[in-house]
């Protein structure tokens, strides 16, 4: 939300002090017009531009996807580089449990050697980092056409301690899901939002049967609404 927010205020600004206006600003123009300014919320509307063929996205450095996220990068060796949606079609959400605590998540998805990463680490205290741009492909479900089709969240905790999956850590992972399915118009459905354990042929057995579906899908769609 706060990439595409920013880049429509520059242009607008950058138009106003006679610097002229900007071909992203051009387009966000066309956008509108075709759409129809009226249907679309203020929320749709910043992320209109997004959706549009070959307009370069923003790559600042510490710049999240998600607003309520905090930077921390991830080892370039445990993503590929990649322009999606435009180049992949984003339609899942793959939910992992990190088997080990928050720290040892970033740590090792901070260490090239590991060879994975997901996109989020959600902490129990409901804290959210963002590791790996949504823009690019981060190797988190073990097969690279879901790795490419989708967006990967983990969560501290172990599968077989349902504890470590608190009301804080379930309403800010749905916070986040919520917003990732309005920005790829994804519907909140199993069919789309998934768990490791789901993705054909791993072997991964994550989050586990104490993973409570029913609540973390009634939490996306109410965070939906807002
Ligand atoms: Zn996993």
């Amino acid at each position: 939300m706060g990439t595409k927010g920013t880049s429509g205020a520059k242009s607008s600004a950058g138009a106003k002090s006679g610097r002229g206006i900007s071909r992203r600003g051009l387009l966000i123009g066309a956008a509108v017009t075709a759409v129809g300014t009226a249907a679309l919320a203020r929320e749709q509307l910043e992320h209109a531009w997004w959706r549009l063929p070959g307009v370069e996205k923003p790559r600042k450095p510490g710049e999240v996807d998600y607003a309520r996220a905090q930077w921390i990068s991830a080892s370039s060796a445990n993503w590929r580089r990649a322009d999606r949606p435009d180049d992949y079609t984003i339609d899942r959400v793959v939910i992992h449990v990190t088997q080990g605590s928050y720290q040892s998540a970033v740590k090792v998805f901070q260490d090239p050697g590991h060879g994975a990463a997901a996109h989020y680490v959600v902490r129990k205290d409901g804290h959210v980092t963002q590791m790996i741009r949504e823009l690019d492909v981060a190797f988190h479900a073990g097969n690279r056409s879901y790795n490419e089709r989708s967006v990967g969240i983990e969560h501290e905790g172990f599968v077989d301690r349902p504890q470590d999956f608190t009301a804080a850590m379930y309403g800010a992972s749905a916070r986040l899901t919520a917003a990732i399915c309005g920005r790829y118009g994804m519907p909140v459905d199993r069919e789309h939002i998934v768990g490791h354990v789901e993705v054909p042929g791993t072997d991964h057995t994550d989050p586990g049967e104490h993973w409570d579906w029913d609540r973390y899908l009634k939490l996306v769609r109410a965070a939906g609404k807002k």
